[in-house]
C-alpha cells in the first residue's frame, strides 16, 4: 500500500467536513507537480514488481493451515535483517524491500532498486522473487511458509482460520460477522480505512458471490454458516435483512477483498505523453491478464463459481451511499457513481489521435470544478477528466497532524484520493524531491503460485511494452467493452470457454501489417532490417529499430499522424469477441501478442543461453494461453474436487485447505511435481535458490 502516515486518524464524521479541503488541496499539489515535470523527458526504463504473501502457519498435529498474525513481529525482523545486508554491503542493489499490507498475515516485496532496462536484467527478475521469498521464508517460524495464494480459501470461515485464534464479536472496526477485528493491520490507516468506507456507505460491504453447485451441494444454497441471528452491531441483522443472498458465498468486510494478493508492475515512462499512451494500453489488456492470471476460486470455505478476485475486492471497498449508488434519488449526495473506487479503468487518457473520444463511452461523473480548474490551468481535456474523475471521492483517512501542507512541497493530499482510486491501471506522477519519472503501474494480475509463474508474466508484460511503443499498437476498445471482459475475466474457466472483445487490427492504419494496407506494403515483415531505426521513413511506414541492442529502448518515436487519405472505421468495427487464446496467438490480423513479443526479442542482443531463458517464459505464458497449462483456479478447483474428504457439496473443510496449502509449498519447492500447472523444465525453489548466493 502507499502512504502510511503516523498520528490521529479522524473519524467519518470529521473526514468527511474536511474532503473539500483535502480536495482542493491535493489539486493544488498535482498542479504544482504538473508545472515541475510536464516536459520531463528521457527518462529511461525502469520497472519493478511487487509480490505479495500470506504467511500460512502450519499445525501438522491439528491438520490445519491458519494465517499467521505475526506481520508486525516479522516485518521487524525483516527490517533488521535488510539493513544489515545493507549497511555491510552497500552498492548491493539486490537487499529486497518489505512493506505491510492491509491483512495481518500479509506482506509484500519489491526489489531492493527498479530494474533498468537493461535486456539481462530480466533474466534476474525470477532470481530475485525466489531470493525475497526465500528471505522471509528463513525469519520466520518453522512452521509458517509465505505462500503466494490470491485468496485464503478459509478467511471468514467458523472454527480457527488465525494463529493466534481471536472471535469476530471484537471487530470494532468492520463490524463484520467473520472476520476479528485483528485480521486487520493495527496500523490506524488500516483500521480506519475500514471504518470510514463503512460509515460513508451506511452499511456493511456487501459481497456475494455464486456458489459452485456441485453434485451434493443443496438447492437453494443457503449457508449455514452465518451467524443470522448474532446481535452485537447495529449492522448485524443485514445479512437476513437482504445483504446476504441465496445461493451466493456472502462476505461483508474489507478484509476480504483488501486480504487478498497480487502481481503488481511499474513502469517508468520516457515522458508524460509515453506513460499516457502505456497507460491506455494497458486498459484493454488489463482483464486479458486477469483471465490468464485467475487463482482464486475458493472463497469462505467454498467452491464459489468464479475464478479471480476483482469484483471481491471492488466490492470490499465500496464505500458508496444508496444514493451514490443509485438506489435512491440524489440529495445529500453530489453524484451517481457508477463505479466502486476499486475498479476498471473508466477513462483513457492519452491526448493522441489514436484515443478516439468515443472510446470513452461509459458514465463517468467527474468533479466539474476541478476540471475547469485543470483546464485553466493548461491541462488537456483528456487529463483533466481523468483526474477530476478520481476526485469525485471523498478522503477516507485524514491524519489530523497533517491537515496542514506545503501544497509546493507535499503531495500528501493529491495521494490521498489517488492512492485510494484502487483500479487496474494507475497513472504514478513523479515524487517530489526524488529522480523517479513518470510511471504506470499494471494491477490487474493475481498473484501466482511461483516465482518462475510470477516472472514470466512480469517480463513478458515488460516485452510487451516495448513491442507497443516500438509498433504503435493500438488496442483501444470502447471502455464499455473493457467493462464487460472484466466481468467475463472472472466466470469460472474463463480462458477457455469465454471470448474477450478486442481490437481486430492493432496496427497503425499505414502500416505494412496493418489490413488497411496495401498488398504491395504487406510483404515486409516487421524487425526487417528496415534502416530507419524505428523512425517514420517519410512515407509514415513505422518499423522497428534494425540494430540489436543490449538495452531495451527509452524513448520511442512519437506516433505519427495519420496517413491523409485516412478514414476512420467505425468504433463498432474495430473489435470482435475472441478467446484469450486467440488474444495472445492471433487471429486474422492481429498476429497475437506472444507472436509480437517474440518478434520484440528478436531485435535484441542476446545470446542463445540467455534467448531460450526468455523464450521459457514466453512459452509457458502461451501453454496457459492455450490452456495446456491449467490456472490456478482451474488447479485448485481441480485439488478440492478430487480430494478424498471432499462431499461434492461445495465446502472446502479445514483438512482439504491444509493438503492444498500444503501441495501449493510442495510445488513450489520443487518436492512435488504438477504437470498440468508447470513445464516441464520447471525448477523449485529449493533446487535453485537463484543465482544471488547472499
Ligand atoms: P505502491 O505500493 O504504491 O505501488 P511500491 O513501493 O510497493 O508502491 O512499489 C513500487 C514499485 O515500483 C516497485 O516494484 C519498485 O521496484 C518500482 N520502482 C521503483 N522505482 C521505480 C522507477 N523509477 N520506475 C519504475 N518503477 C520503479
Ligand atoms: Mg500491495
Ligand atoms: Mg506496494
Ligand atoms: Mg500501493
Ligand atoms: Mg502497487
Ligand atoms: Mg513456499
Amino acid at each position: 500500500m502507499g502512504l502510511l502516515s503516523f498520528g490521529t486518524p479522524l473519524a467519518w464524521q470529521d473526514t468527511k467536513k474536511l474532503a473539500d479541503y483535502i480536495r482542493s488541496h491535493g489539486v493544488a499539489q498535482f498542479l504544482h507537480t504538473w508545472d515541475r515535470v510536464k516536459d520531463r523527458y528521457g527518462d529511461e526504463l525502469y520497472w519493478g514488481d511487487e509480490i505479495e504473501y500470506m504467511v500460512v502457519s502450519f499445525d501438522d498435529d491439528a491438520r490445519n493451515a491458519k494465517l499467521s498474525l505475526r506481520q508486525s513481529e516479522i516485518l521487524a525482523k525483516l527490517q533488521a535483517i535488510v539493513d544489515g545486508i545493507s549497511s555491510s554491503c552497500p552498492d548491493h542493489v539486490f537487499v529486497p524491500l518489505f512493506h505491510p499490507e492491509y491483512g495481518r498475515f500479509m506482506l509484500e516485496s519489491t526489489p531492493g532498486a527498479p530494474y533498468s532496462n537493461k535486456v539481462t536484467d530480466l533474466l534476474t527478475v525470477e532470481g530475485n522473487m525466489r531470493y525475497r521469498r526465500s528471505l522471509a521464508q528463513k525469519h520466520l517460524k518453522k512452521n509458517e511458509i509465505p505462500l503466494t495464494l490470491t485468496s485464503y480459501p478459509r478467511l471468514g470461515t467458523q472454527g480457527k482460520f488465525t494463529d493466534p485464534y481471536s472471535d469476530p464479536h471484537g471487530a470494532v472496526s468492520s463490524h463484520s460477522l467473520f472476520l476479528p477485528e485483528e485480521i486487520t493491520n493495527p496500523h490506524a490507516r488500516f483500521p480506519t480505512l475500514t471504518a470510514n468506507i463503512r460509515s460513508r456507505r451506511g452499511s456493511k460491504v456487501a459481497i456475494n458471490l455464486p456458489i459452485f453447485f456441485d453434485e451434493n451441494t443443496p438447492r437453494p444454497f443457503v449457508d449455514p454458516t452465518i451467524p443470522w441471528d448474532r446481535n452485537i452491531y447495529p449492522e448485524d441483522p443485514e445479512a437476513k435483512n437482504g445483504a446476504a443472498l441465496q445461493d451466493h458465498v456472502y462476505m461483508d468486510a474489507m478484509g476480504f477483498g483488501m486480504g487478498c494478493c497480487c502481481l503488481q508492475l511499474t513502469f517508468q515512462a520516457c515522458s508524460v505523453a509515453e506513460a499516457r499512451r502505456i497507460y491506455d494500453s494497458f486498459v484493454p489488456l488489463a482483464p486479458i491478464f486477469l483471465a490468464l492470471t485467475a487463482a482464486s476460486p475458493l472463497w469462505r470455505g467454498y467452491i464459489t463459481d468464479v475464478d479471480a478476485r476483482w469484483n471481491v475486492i471492488s466490492a470490499s471497498v465500496d464505500d458508496r451511499t444508496e444514493e451514490e449508488r443509485g438506489l435512491k434519488p440524489l440529495k445529500n449526495d453530489r453524484y451517481r457513481i457508477p463505479k466502486s473506487r476499486y475498479d476498471s479503468v473508466s477513462l483513457y487518457i492519452s491526448d493522441n489521435w489514436l484515443n478516439r473520444p468515443e472510446y470513452n463511452d461509459t458514465e463517468v461523473p467527474y468533479d466539474a470544478e476541478i476540471f475547469k480548474r485543470l483546464r485553466d490551468h493548461g491541462i488537456d481535456d483528456f487529463l483533466a477528466k481523468h483526474i477530476s474523475h478520481l476526485f469525485i471521492r471523498d478522503p477516507l483517512v485524514i491524519f489530523s497532524e497533517l491537515k496542514e501542507q506545503d501544497d509546493e512541497h507535499s503531495m500528501d493530499h493529491f495521494e490521498n484520493i489517488q492512492s485510494t482510486n484502487w483500479q487496474t491501471v494507475r497513472f504514478k506522477p513523479p515524487p517530489i524531491g526524488s529522480s523517479i519519472g513518470w510511471r504506470v503501474e499494471f494491477r490487474p494480475m493475481e498473484i501466482q503460485m511461483t516465482d518462475f509463474e510470477n516472472a514470466a508474466f512480469a517480463v513478458f508484460v515488460v516485452l510487451l511494452t516495448r513491442a507497443v511503443l516500438s509498433q504503435n499498437l493500438n488496442f483501444y476498445i470502447p471502455i464499455s467493452k473493457v467493462d464487460e471482459n472484466m466481468q467475463r475475466a472472472q466466470h469460472r474457466d474463463a480462458l477457455r470457454t469465454e471470448k474477450f472483445y478486442f481490437r481486430k487490427d492493432i496496427f497503425l492504419p499505414n502500416s505494412s501489417r496493418s489490413s488497411s494496407a496495401t498488398s504491395s506494403g504487406k510483404t515486409s515483415p516487421v524487425g526487417s532490417d528496415c534502416g530507419c531505426d524505428g523512425v517514420s521513413n517519410g512515407n509514415g511506414i513505422h518499423k522497428l529499430p534494425s540494430e540489436k541492442t543490449k538495452k531495451m529502448r527509452n524513448c520511442f518515436p512519437e506516433v505519427p499522424p495519420p496517413p491523409e487519405e485516412y478514414n476512420a472505421r467505425k468504433v463498432e468495427e474495430e473489435y470482435e469477441e475472441m478467446t484469450v487464446e486467440e488474444v495472445m496467438n492471433g487471429k486474422g490480423y492481429n498476429p497475437g501478442l506472444i507472436t509480437l513479443v517474440y518478434e520484440y526479442v528478436d531485435t535484441l542482443d542476446i545470446d542463445d543461453g540467455q534467448r531460450s531463458r526468455l523464450f521459457e517464459y514466453l512459452d509457458f505464458v502461451r501453454k496457459r494461453s492455450t490452456g495446456e497449462l491449467q490456472t490456478p483456479a482451474t488447479w485448485t478447483r481441480n485439488f478440492v474436487r478430487s480430494h478424498p474428504a471432499y462431499k461434492f457439496d461445495s465446502v472446502v473443510s479445514e483438512e482439504i485447505n491444509y493438503d492444498l496449502l500444503k501441495e501449493v509449498d510442495e510445488i513450489e519447492r520443487g518436492v512435488k511435481k504438477a504437470p498440468e500447472l508447470l513445464p516441464e523444465y520447471y525448477t523449485g525453489r529449493d533446487e535453485d535458490q537463484g543465482s544471488i548466493g547472499l
